[in-house]
């Protein structure tokens, strides 16, 4: 087999790449390792910033994200018995939209199917090859068989566990790690959200975000120790925990009802620098990770992906091969801002064992932030999310 651009990975930005070289006229082949059904069973990121939206709009699989997504003007913060909401039409004239990271993963697959370009499932035993100095090749087992995929360039979007970054040399690729003392417990429900927009509270039991993917959807998040078990918690524990954690006026008009889903995630702020290798370049998840808190993982897979589908553009239809220099360098100013942001946004809600003077500070970043304009807009500015740098 051969293609100009092997995919590693059909997360959301294996899918998003895909989607836009195809329809630029760039051959791709996206290597899967799970089946369609798994890769839909995950339930992780919510909110979409501008950027990414029009992103979808670009890649023409916007129609159900217009139609069914839910525009979000601000959102609020709880903490110290106030609360304070946070009106980004306001203070940045942008907005975000509510959409379900598995409604993107099943317009893009839809999209990827009726285009009829090439997407191998079950993809096993993936293996990197010559792509330092040489002409890339990936090797996998599939329907039994060891085949051979050809290719000018690889994009490793396949996550944090995958084998792209595991593939580069590792005397040329950094690390930077914290991982941080608690992790997220989320609940999945089919009752109404209990506000129309989103709601993260800081409260000394812990912190807990009130979110949604729909009208009659909601996606409940409580801070936990990594120590706890999913199964000791019972949706009445829950419920009973959520609702110590809210102001009162929210806790009174929450709508509870059984979980359809309810799983623990660890909380990672990680970068691997550079994220380009030779012909490989690592996209999303495989190249950073951010705690939830603010919403940027899925967020800043769009912005890889945009900088490496214009770069990528250059060298195959503009004879400008010299744009995929500046991939790393343009993704990583970003994903550092956005790493910051939501290492910030983390310290700022969550309960900390600290002593009592960084409880005081803690304090006193809220006070601050979120009484003055410049505060609230940097809030703001960062929420909605930072724009793309072109790639010129
Ligand atoms: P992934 O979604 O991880 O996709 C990688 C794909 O590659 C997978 O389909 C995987 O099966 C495949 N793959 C892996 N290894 C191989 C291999 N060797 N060969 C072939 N294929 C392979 N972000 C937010 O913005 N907001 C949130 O609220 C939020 N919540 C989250 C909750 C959880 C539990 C998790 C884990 C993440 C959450 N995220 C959230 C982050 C967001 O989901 C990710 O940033 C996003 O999925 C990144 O997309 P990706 O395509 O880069 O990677």
């Amino acid at each position: 087999m051969k293609t100009q651009v092997a995919i590693i990975g059909a997360g959301p930005s294996g899918l998003l790449l895909g989607q836009l070289l195809q329809r630029c006229g760039i051959d791709n082949v996206i290597l899967e390792r799970h089946t369609p059904d798994y890769v839909l069973s995950r339930v992780r990121a919510g909110v979409l910033e501008y950027g990414f939206v029009n992103l979808m709009r670009e890649a023409g699989v916007s129609a159900r994200m217009d139609a069914e997504g839910l525009e979000h003007d601000g959102f609020t913060l709880a903490f110290q018995g106030r609360r304070q909401r946070v009106d980004m039409m306001a203070l940045t004239g942008k907005s975000v939209l509510v959409y379900g990271q598995t409604e993107v993963t099943h317009d893009l697959m839809d999209a990827r199917r009726a285009s009829g370009a090439p997407i191998l499932y079950e993809a096993t035993d993936v293996q990197l090859h010559d792509f330092l100095d040489g002409k890339p090749r990936v090797t996998f087992m599939h329907e039994g068989q060891r085949k051979t995929l050809d290719c000018d360039y690889i994009a490793g979007c396949d996550g944090f566990h995958g084998v792209s970054r595991q593939s580069a040399p590792q005397d040329r690729i950094r690390n930077f790690e914290r991982v941080y003392p608690f992790g997220w417990l989320g609940l999945l429900t089919d009752t109404p959200p209990v506000e129309d927009e989103l709601i993260y509270v800081h409260n000394p039991r812990g912190f807990a975000l009130c979110s949604m993917r729909s009208h009659t959807r909601s996606r409940y998040y409580l801070q936990c120790s990594l120590a706890e078990h999913i199964e000791e918690w019972s949706d009445d524990r829950f419920w009973t925990e959520l609702s110590a954690r809210l102001p009162e006026d929210v806790a009174a008009k929450l709508q509870t009802g059984p979980s359809f889903e309810k799983s623990i995630a660890p909380l990672r702020s990680f970068v691997a620098e550079p994220m380009r290798f030779g012909k490989l370049f690592l996209v999303g998840d495989a190249a950073h990770i951010v705690p939830p808190t603010g919403a940027k993982g899925l967020n800043l897979a769009s912005s890889d992906v945009y900088t490496l589908y214009h770069a990528l553009r250059g060298a195959c239809l503009d004879n400008r091969p010299e744009l995929l220099d500046r991939y790393s360098e343009i993704c990583l100013r970003r994903v550092w801002k956005a790493e910051r942001f939501s290492w910030w946004m983390t310290s700022l809600l969550h309960a900390f064992d600290g002593d009592a003077f960084s409880q005081r500070i803690q304090q006193a970043e809220q006070d601050y932030y979120t009484s003055t304009q410049a505060g609230l807009t940097t809030i703001a500015e960062n929420y909605v999310g930072l724009p793309y740098e072109p790639v010129v």
